[in-house]
Order: structure tokens, then sequence, then C-alpha cells
């Protein structure tokens, strides 16, 4: 597949009275038409400020790019005119969050905002958007559409208004979707039925879709590839399949022995000990060292670089040995 957003080497800090917080340290990937991008991490890892750099809504300050690219179809983003930058991300790139309640806005009825972008931006006719923010509102699965249009976000439930807000996202026929933890903030069963919407729509359209998630659990069915972060860099790259049969690095072995197994309900589950490291005092070597089994002192002088396995990529110095158990 040909790459659609390409993100490479990017590297943000952000500024604070602390000190200077490495957030990404060079961080790449890439998505396709058709292809869903898992970028798993915990909180902290930099899967968010990424997808913020790609959209322009970093908070600068603190934030600041201090180097790489990302690019749309070949065209640098980061350094074109704000104009164009905004028209790009309006059509090209939407994303949506946890968060549906402070995505949209409470004081207008949610097909007025879906409406407001399809005459702004295709030059709909008021009747004409209405009948578009139907179409959509019927697309995500929202029953009684037609009426359900002059409702405010709060008459929504919770699983509603992540409907909503996936329906405002693909409003422009976005040809990359960034979802930032849609389901997090939702009951088990709800989360799969937007994963499951989320994956049907991303088929359908074939969009790219990058799905960032804290949950090995909710990528397992639906990524193609997964990026796995880890102290603003990507620890490992794999194709989703090869990933979970096994894992390339010592971080991703942690987390799926931290996932709990359908077929395997006696097993104690291991949790990850210690902490993400703060990002304004990166471990030295490999950020990860403090809390690997398998560490060396190697791995404390060291940066490892990622080291291509033939197909993916892990930056473990023992890298192979991991991948072959
Ligand atoms: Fe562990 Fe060393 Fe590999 Fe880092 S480089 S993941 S510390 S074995
Ligand atoms: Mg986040």
């Amino acid at each position: 597949v040909d790459p659609v957003l390409e993100v490479e080497d990017l590297r943000v800090e952000f500024r604070t009275r602390d000190g200077v917080a490495r957030v990404l340290n060079g961080v790449s990937y890439h998505v396709g038409a058709g292809e869903t991008l898992a970028v798993l991490g915990e909180s902290g890892s930099g899967k968010s400020v990424t997808a913020q750099a790609v959209m322009g809504i970093l908070d600068t300050p603190p934030a600041f790019v201090t180097g790489g690219s990302v690019r749309f179809h070949g065209e640098e983003l980061l350094t074109a005119s704000a104009d164009r930058r905004r028209e790009v991300r309006a059509e090209g790139i939407a994303m949506i969050f946890q968060d549906a309640l402070s995505a949209l806005n409470p004081v207008f009825t949610v097909g007025f905002q879906i409406e407001e972008q399809l005459r702004l931006r295709r030059g709909m006719s008021r009747s004409e958007a209405r009948k578009r923010a139907v179409e959509l509102l019927d697309l995500v699965k929202i029953p009684h559409a037609r009426f359900r249009v002059r409702d405010y976000p709060h008459q929504f439930s919770g699983g509603m208004r992540q409907r909503v807000m996936i329906a405002m996202a693909l409003a422009l026929d976005p040809e990359v979707l960034i979802a930032d933890e849609p389901t997090t903030a939702l009951d088990v069963t709800v989360q799969a039925q937007i994963m499951d919407l989320l994956a049907e729509i991303q088929r359908e359209r074939r969009m790219g879709l990058v799905l960032i998630t804290h949950d090995l659990g909710v990528v397992a069915e639906v990524a193609d590839r997964i990026v796995v972060m880890y102290a603003g860099r990507i620890v490992e790259e794999a194709d989703a399949f090869a990933l979970f049969r096994s894992p390339g690095h010592p971080y991703t072995a942690a987390l799926m022995r931290s996932l709990p197994r359908l077929d395997d309900k006696g097993s104690t589950l291991e949790t990850i000990k210690g902490l993400p490291p703060s990002l304004l005092r990166i471990p030295s070597g490999c950020p990860f060292h403090p809390r690997c089994p398998r560490a060396e002192d190697r791995c404390l002088a060291e940066v490892p670089p990622p080291l291509d396995l033939g197909g993916r990529t892990s930056a473990c110095h023992f890298a192979p040995e991991v991948l072959g158990g």
C-alpha cells in the first residue's frame, strides 16, 4: 500500500518550568488506504502527542516540534502555510477523541454541527446539508436519525455520542481517520459495538485508520499493523498477526503477559513492574532498561536502534533472541 499519511523521525519537546521533557524522540509510522494501524502504548508514551502534531493541534507552548516530517500524499504539512494545513486537515485527515462531550459543542444540535461543516466546506444548501447529516447519523447506526439530528449532545448516551462524533468526522470523507482511545470511556459491550462500527466503516470506505490505544486487547481483531511506543519512541513495529504470535521486544512481551486470556482463566496476570519514565529524565541507553527483565550492562550505555527482523523491527539489542523466545 502506498502510504497516505507518513510521520518520519518526529521530535517534540515540552519546555516546562522543571526542564525540557523529550516527549517524542524520533517517531516514524505510516498508514495507507484501507489499512488499520494500531499505535499502542501506556499513557505518556507519546501516542496522543504524535496525533496532535499530525493534526496541528499541539499546545504550543509548551509543546514544540523540533524535527521530523508529517506528509500527506507526500506533501509536507509541518512547513505548509496555515491555510493549506487547515485545508488538508479539514478534507483529508479527521480525528476522534476519547471524550465526545468535549469535542462536540453543547449549545448546538448535533445536526447543526455536522451541517455547518458541509455548508462551509462543501457549499451545500441548508436542506442538502440536513439530508446528508441524517444519512451520516444513519451510517453510524443511530436509531431515528431523522429526529435525532435535532437533539443536543447531552441528550445522547455515551456510546451514541461517540457515534455522533464519528459521523461528524466522516462528514468530509477523510482519507485517514485518527481515533485516540475512542472507546476507553465506555463500558465493555458498547466498546465492542463502537470498534465493530469503526472497523466496518474503515473497510467500506477504504480509509486509513490510526487507532491509538493503551489496550492490546482492543487492537487484536482490527489492526493490520501495530507500532508499540515507549517513552516517545517506537520500540516495535510488526504486522498484527506476527506480533501476537511472537513479540520481538521485551516491552511488547510484557504487555502481552498482562493481557487477560479467554482460553486461560486460571493463570495469574503479570503486571509490568515499575512505572514509565519521566520524560524530563529519560533513562540512559534503552529507556525500558529499569523495567526490563533482560537488561544487561550494554542496555544502560547504548540506545538500541530499530533492528530489521525481516518485515518487522524491534529497538532492542537482543531482538533476535527475544523473537526466538
Ligand atoms: Fe531490555 Fe536491553 Fe532490550 Fe532494552 S535493549 S528492551 S533493556 S534487553
Ligand atoms: Mg492519550
